[in-house]
This record gives C-alpha cells, structure tokens and sequence, in this order.
C-alpha cells in the first residue's frame, strides 16, 4: 500500500474517534514511526504530507537525518542509552522516554537548548516495558525541576499487544488520570500537556482517551520498505 492510501484510511480514524468523543482532530498529533522501513519509504511518507517521524534507535535516527535533516520533527521514541543522547540530542523536537535521572541528568548536559521531554510510564505494569510505575511518576518528575534544558512537556506510555478493549482503555485513562494530577500541580517546567499513545493496534481508543501524540508504524508505513 502507498503511504499516502494509509494515511487517509488513518486520517479518517482519527477523525471519527475525535467526533464519537467531542474532540478537534488538530489536538492530535500524528508520527509516523520510521523504524522499520527504509529512507525511501519515509520519504514517500513526507510526500504524502507527514511532518513528524519516529525512530527508536540511534542509529536509525541519524541514518534518516542524514538524508532527510530538519525537513520533519523527529521523535525519539526508544530506550535511550546515556552515551547516546549526545548523538541525538540537537535532532530532535522530542525525546518520548524520559525514565531515570541519570539520562535526564545527560539530556541536561548536551542539550543547549530547552528539550521537549516525555516521562515514559509503564501504566500497564508489564514486565517486559521500560519506564516508571505510575505511582513514582509524581515524585520523579519533580525531581526533575533542577535542569534548566529540560521541559516535561507529558507523559508517554506503550499499552500491551492484545484486542482487549477494556484493557486497553484503562492503561490509556491510567495515563490521562495521571497527566491531570501533574497539571493540577502547576510546575512551570513541567507543563504536562502532551499524552503520546497509542500505535497501530490502538490508537482509536487512545485518541477517545485523550491522546495528543499517536506513534504509527505498521498500519502507516508499513513493516519493511
Ligand atoms: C515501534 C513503535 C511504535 C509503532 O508501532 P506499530 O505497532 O508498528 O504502529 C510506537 N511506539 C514505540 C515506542 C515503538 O517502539
């Protein structure tokens, strides 16, 4: 399928889950998740009008950077590993997987700028995920007021494969319920209005849940190029 094909499928899903729960479709932003695909494929997807990409590694990251450089917004949407984030760090518009101190400590040090961070949480308490418990969330993000280079612009959580519904929909609100607390607190570093989830499996129930950023690989570009 073309990307483009893909992307008006998507565009209507997202539009329909917007009007099923009174929402504007321009609150949700779109990344299409490059990961698996090759410089071509992303390419044709920002023919087809996507703006915003998503890597989670280094090395895909920089492969893609190299041909495409500025022309989207890139996503760091991986684990990152802290010897890493120098590579990466004036590339990207935002980082989705803020999860210890030692790695905001080294996002604070390279950056030389203010860098859109996403604290990831594991809502579903999967073994196999990374990121916080939801209950630690609170305490780590206020620990986060030190660094001058980074804004927690949200939070950022992977739901588990599986057509649960139900499942799905509480990890999502788990995440909203949480975003809302840290609102509520009012911290000027950490602003707190960003939701990034759902993918490909689930992102019409994530948008009903409040989704502002969707991260889309299979269903959008496809698994390979
Ligand atoms: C791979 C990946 C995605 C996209 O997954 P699809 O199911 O192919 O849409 C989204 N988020 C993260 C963190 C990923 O690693």
């Amino acid at each position: 399928m073309k990307v483009a094909e893909n992307l008006e499928y998507i565009t209507q899903q997202i539009k329909n889950a917007c009007v099923r729960v009174n929402r504007a479709p321009e609150e949700v932003k779109l990344v299409a998740v490059t990961k698996y695909v090759s410089i071509e494929r992303a390419c044709e997807a920002l023919d087809a009008g996507i703006t915003n990409l998503g890597e989670n590694r280094d090395e895909g990251l920089l492969a893609k950077w190299e041909v495409l450089g500025d022309k989207p917004d890139w996503h760091f949407i991986g684990s990152l590993q802290t010897r890493k984030v120098k590579n990466i760090i004036d590339k990207v518009e935002y980082i989705h997987s803020l999860d210890r101190l030692s790695l905001a400590e080294e996002i604070n040090k390279r950056a030389n700028r203010k860098v859109k961070c996403l604290v990831q949480v594991n809502a579903a308490g999967e073994e196999s995920k990374h990121g916080l418990a939801p209950e630690e969330a609170i305490e780590f993000i206020k620990s986060l007021q030190p660094f001058e280079n980074i804004v927690v612009a949200g939070l950022m959580t992977m739901a588990p494969y599986t057509d649960d519904q139900k499942l799905l929909r509480s990890c999502f609100r788990k995440l909203a319920d949480l975003r809302n607390q840290i609102r509520e607190l009012e911290l000027d570093f950490a602003p707190c209005s960003e939701l990034s989830m759902g993918m490909s499996n689930d992102f019409v129930v994530a948008i009903e849940e409040g989704a502002t950023i969707i991260r889309i690989g299979t269903a959008l570009v496809g698994e390979e190029g």
